[in-house]
């Protein structure tokens, strides 16, 4: 489950390695063993390659494994569906998500979804949906990172039958993977329209008592916002605040909708935002005022958001998208640079999370989280910022080798702890079984 108990010997690349003064070693190697970095650096101060597995970057990037701090993943099963509609949330998903979630399809929906991932160079992924335990076993055996939060909310959901049904799972779910050397339980209230304030308070001390962190949809929608006003005179933030839930174990979805008083509190709390471009554009919803909350230092990641509305769990078009989102906005070239974009889907996603000591960038003593980056399309070349060409050349195809914890998940371009044929073809029984359905909805 955690790294390999061997040596790794990854050489040959330019190493961009995100350490606190942001070093890149053209001529780089990292070592690693049982699953941690040992050393990161220029080959030639590089200690014995003896009894290790030689990995050859080929003039690769070697880079940490990027971090997609928000998202639904086992929603593949019904990308495509609704994309242009309004109101989708209400009329379309929720219906969708009642009718058809079962255990087996967020099996085998999440396992596709962290095909592509693996693909991606995404390393550590942060979830909420149901049966949040299906998608921990699907990550399990993908044998990635992943911060799982169970889906709290105030309706009868696929995996709860009573509202607020969520709670309840959640204690067995955290039970069970307590102390998983990957996997974070964690508690998800939706957001702050499908939760009463009682319950949402009860999540703030349960967080508590479980020492788990709490993600939530949070200041993302017109409406949240006009009707916390209109009730309680607040923003969606200092409704959270008041509720006990503006803590550092918050990782809040979106934040687009927030004051400068808003973004004072989400920093005094030291909370965690995940930032998703390309959802929020998607879906019209407005711009995240991410270059404020980077002044404020404030502990920003970036997300794809789920398959429905991301689309794809592609991070590189993400980090791209972050770039040039706030620059369009704000009318400014300047603005989230490239090496700060690359900053928000590494080492900011592992702050987002609070899991920067272990993960976010290479260096000695963390977990062996790491991509290899082809330079050989013709998109890749030239180089002359390795940032520019990570942000705004690079996709998900260009991805050669991923390792979490140590353990090899893709070589050579080819997963190596999935089958995709098996999970293609019981996914595809299931999209039928949708596609059916959907005629009578
Ligand atoms: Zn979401």
């Amino acid at each position: 489950m955690s790294g390999d108990n061997k040596k790794l010997y990854i050489t040959n690349g330019h190493v961009v390695s995100m350490n606190p003064k942001r070093e890149i070693f053209t001529n780089g190697t990292v070592c690693v063993e049982n699953g941690v970095i040992r050393y990161v650096g220029e080959s030639s101060g590089a200690p014995s390659s003896e009894g290790a597995e030689r990995v050859d970057a080929y003039g690769g990037l070697i880079i940490p494994g990027l971090i997609n701090t928000h998202t639904h993943i086992s929603m593949s099963v019904f990308r495509t569906l609704a994309d242009d509609m309004a109101d989708r949330l209400k009329r379309y998903l929720f219906p969708l998500e009642a009718r058809f979630v079962t255990q087996d399809l967020v099996y085998w929906a999440a396992l596709h979804t962290l095909h592509e991932m693996i693909r991606g160079g995404t390393s550590t992924f942060a979830d909420m949906y149901y049966f949040e335990e299906q998608v921990a076993e699907a990550a399990e055996q993908a044998g990635m990172r992943a911060v799982l939060g169970e889906t709290v909310v105030n309706f009868p959901a696929p995996d709860a039958p009573e509202p607020y049904g969520g709670l309840g799972y959640f204690k067995s779910f955290a039970r069970r993977f307590q102390g998983h050397p990957l996997i974070t339980p964690c508690l998800a209230p939706h957001a702050p329209y499908t939760l009463d304030d009682e319950h949402l308070a009860q999540i703030a001390s349960m967080a508590d008592e479980f020492d788990v962190p709490v993600m939530s949809h949070l200041a993302e929608m017109d409406f949240e916002v006009s009707a916390l006003a209109e009730k309680y005179g607040e923003t969606p933030v200092q409704y959270y605040h008041r509720l006990g839930l503006l803590t550092p174990r918050l990782i809040a979805a979106h934040c687009i909708h927030v004051t400068p008083e808003d973004i004072d509190l989400l920093s005094d709390a030291d909370c965690g935002i995940a930032h998703n471009p390309i959802a929020n554009m998607k879906a019209g919803k407005g711009t995240s005022p991410v270059p404020e909350f980077l002044a404020k230092q404030l502990r920003v990641g970036l997300g794809t958001d789920g398959p429905m509305s991301g689309n794809t769990m592609d991070m590189m078009h993400v980090t791209s998208a972050a770039a040039k989102v706030h620059k369009m906005a704000g009318r400014d070239r300047t603005l989230v640079p490239a090496s700060t974009a690359f900053e928000l889907a590494t080492i900011g996603g592992a702050r987002a999370l609070h899991m920067e000591d272990s993960i976010g960038s290479l260096e000695p003593g963390k977990r062996a989280d790491i991509a290899i980056v082809s330079l050989d399309a013709p998109h890749m070349f030239p180089v002359f910022d390795p940032y520019a060409v990570l942000v705004y050349c690079a996709g998900p195809q260009d991805v050669r080798d991923l390792f979490v914890d140590g353990r090899r998940l893709l070589r050579d371009y080819s997963p190596l702890t999935i089958d995709p044929l098996e999970i293609r073809k019981q996914l595809g029984n299931i999209v039928e079984g949708v596609r059916t359905g959907l005629k009578s909805l």
